[in-house]
């Protein structure tokens, strides 16, 4: 597997790590556990990091130098591509040929890696987009910067020459043909999972009083990066029109933020904490730095509606964490998060990113325990379909099929 901007062994929540590290590193182990031995090849960002580091048994991460040993912005990444792609081709030289039966790129950095690779080897190249330019730029937040045209170009080659892409949803599957021009044969869609021994329900009242929150409290939660993409700045325009509407939640209402900051986010770092001051909901805000797994079981239980007010999500697996421990979610209706939440059933969609519209919909899962009762109960039955287990099975295919194809060609090339 190629992770050249992130590494599966960082903590997700901030910077470059998210969604992409838990997916890698949760199918990884999964194919280990298999018998599949997979490398994770990222690049070095610290003097201190070992040349190999073992994630789980069966499961190697080469940190492979490329520029300096500090970690770079995303712009500054293509210009290390050359040096990546030398240290990954040199560490399966020392091997026997034939030592790596498929590669598996993640975001569209690594396909660039993939691909050469792949022509080197003679292996079939599968690559996940994770996110997509096209449709990023598309549905921005205001004030957002776009994403490069060097990497819209980037993707179109990696499409063009991936023996198979793995889509999140059929939303993105459609995405990739329709803007990138995929083969549709091509594509694979594969759904995401989630860790259903981590992410459990449980005690409302314990997890309230580990985090030192009142057992009385409503409770919005948001967990991830904090980057306009993500909108939490909709959650707090929501919650301060939430307590226009009712004063008498001043003393109750709780907004936890959970994250640190991430790509356009990192240009100010302090926004979202000056926009609770500028709302007037300081004292209602609390913001915790990113949390590992079992604390963040605690904040997903704690709250009694996780917000996802993405402007993009290829898919959103807090969306999915939160459900499995079962805290119904609000999410916008983008991308794939129509798949991650069922609208009425384990949460609500909404469709704009109004502060009214959002006020509306959480007080009507937060403040209704009826109702809460009823989507909590359907949010975890929902988040069972998923499961990493089923993803890795899903991509063992697309990995099968793409070297059934991969053989195809090389007949073809040969006669
Ligand atoms: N996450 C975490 N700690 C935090 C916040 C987030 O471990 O404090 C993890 C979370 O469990 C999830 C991932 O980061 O698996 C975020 O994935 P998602 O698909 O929601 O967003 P992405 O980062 O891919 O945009």
């Amino acid at each position: 597997m190629l992770s050249v901007h992130t590494s599966p062994l960082e903590q997700p929540g901030t910077g470059d790590a998210g969604g992409m590290n838990v997916y890698i590193s949760q199918t990884a182990t999964e194919m280990a556990r298999r018998g599949i031995n997979v490398e994770v090849f990222t690049r070095a960002t610290s003097s201190d990091q070992p040349p190999v580091a073992e994630l789980a048994p069966g499961v190697l991460v080469r940190h492979v130098p490329a520029g300096p040993f500090e970690p770079l912005g995303r712009d500054e990444l293509p210009a290390q591509l050359c040096a990546f792609t030398s240290g990954v081709l040199r560490t399966e030289a020392f091997h026997e040929p034939g030592y790596y039966d498929v590669i598996h790129s993640h975001y569209w950095l690594s396909g660039q890696v993939g691909w050469l690779a792949r022509d080197r080897w003679g292996v079939p190249l599968v690559h996940t987009a994770h996110t997509l330019a096209k449709v990023k730029n598309a549905a921005l937040a205001d004030g957002d910067t776009p994403e490069p045209r060097t990497r819209v170009i980037g993707e179109e080659q990696i499409v063009a020459e991936a023996d198979r892409l793995v889509a999140n949803t059929a939303v993105e599957a459609r995405e990739l043909v329709g803007l990138y021009g995929a083969a549709p044969q091509a594509v694979h869609t594969v759904s995401p999972g989630v860790d259903l021994d981590r992410f459990t329900p449980g005690s409302k009242a314990a997890a309230r009083a580990e985090l030192g929150l009142p057992a009385d409290a409503v409770i919005l939660a948001f967990a991830g990066r904090i980057q306009p993409l993500k909108a939490p700045d909709v959650l707090l325009h929501a919650a301060a029109a939430m307590l226009r509407r009712d004063p008498s939640l001043a003393d109750r209402l709780v907004v936890l933020i959970v994250g640190g900051p991430s790509g356009s986010g990192l240009e100010q770092p302090q926004a979202l904490k000056e926009l609770a001051v500028t709302l007037g909901i300081e004292r209602q805000t609390r913001f915790l730095p990113p949390q590992p797994g079992p604390a963040l079981v605690r904040v997903y239980r704690a709250a009694d509606v996780v917000a996802v007010p993405s402007y993009n999500e290829s898919f959103g697996l807090v969306a999915v964490e939160a459900q499995a421990c079962g805290t119904p979610v609000v999410a916008a209706e983008v991308g794939g998060l129509p798949v991650a939440v069922a609208h009425g059933v384990s949460g609500l969609l909404v469709p704009t990113h109004r502060a009214r519209d959002w006020a509306g919909a959480l007080a009507s899962v937060a403040l209704r325990p009826e109702r809460h009762g009823e989507l909590a109960a359907n949010a975890v039955a929902h988040a069972r379909r998923f499961s990493w287990r089923r993803t890795t099975d899903a991509l063992l295919d697309a990995y099968a099929s793409a070297s059934v194809s991969f053989g195809a060609l090389r007949t073809e090339v040969a006669v």
